[in-house]
């Protein structure tokens, strides 16, 4: 499983926007990318251009990091995209985003990314009524996700929502009752990722 360690805020130096790797951290004061935008390390200023390859490399990594994948991962969805009808980058993006750690970070239910996907690998989730705990599972339109019905699931989930105070996107619904629920409206589209990214950038540097 990836998982984002060590010093996450250099992340976004690097790839100069914000990620949101560290939760409520990421809408504070704190955000060291605010308060510090520019590439990390000592020579970090003094980096030159980068060059047409880097370019497409930087637009890769930003969206391996927002969703917290490794490269074998990401090269399967890339595949699976490349088979699928339609533009490839956009179809890279849709299925990015529908990953269940994703999904349980966009209904509010956990606090970042990597806190989402904590959550779903130790099995406070419920998928349309059984106990799912793999986080790049793709969730389809009409699946439902649902805390389980146990105290200390229904206090991390409810403690999350209250922490991060977040805005559901459209292809989502979140019932808040007394086990909190979400609701897969639609499949989410390129256009549903928060991140600014040239797909066709991507796609280019991983076509060659
Ligand atoms: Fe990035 Fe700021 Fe969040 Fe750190 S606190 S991960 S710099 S958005």
């Amino acid at each position: 499983m990836a998982r984002t360690t060590g010093a996450v805020c250099r992340k976004c130096r690097r790839e100069g926007l914000k990620l949101f790797l560290k939760g409520t951290r990421c809408d504070s004061d704190r955000c060291a990318f605010s308060r510090r935008a520019t590439p990390p390390g000592m020579h970090g200023m003094k980096r030159g251009k980068l060059t047409d390859y880097g370019i497409h490399l930087r637009e890769k990594q930003k969206v391996k990091v927002f969703y917290g994948v490794l490269e074998k991962q990401f090269r399967k969805y890339f595949g699976l995209a490349e088979r699928g009808k339609g533009d490839t980058g956009k179809l890279l993006l849709g299925l990015l985003e529908r990953r269940l750690d994703n999904i349980v970070y966009r209904l509010g239910f956990g606090t970042s990314r990597s806190h989402a996907r904590q959550l779903v690998a130790h099995g406070h989730f419920l998928l349309n009524g059984r106990r799912v705990d793999i986080p790049s599972y793709l969730v389809r339109p009409g699946d439902v996700i649902t805390s389980r019905n146990r105290s200390a699931s229904i206090k991390a989930v409810n403690e999350a929502i209250l922490e991060a105070a977040r805005e559901v996107p459209d292809f989502l619904l979140r019932v808040d009752e007394k086990i909190p629920k979400g609701i897969v409206l639609r499949m989410p589209a390129a256009e549903d990722v928060s991140l600014p990214v040239n797909a066709a950038l991507i796609v280019e540097l991983c076509s060659k």
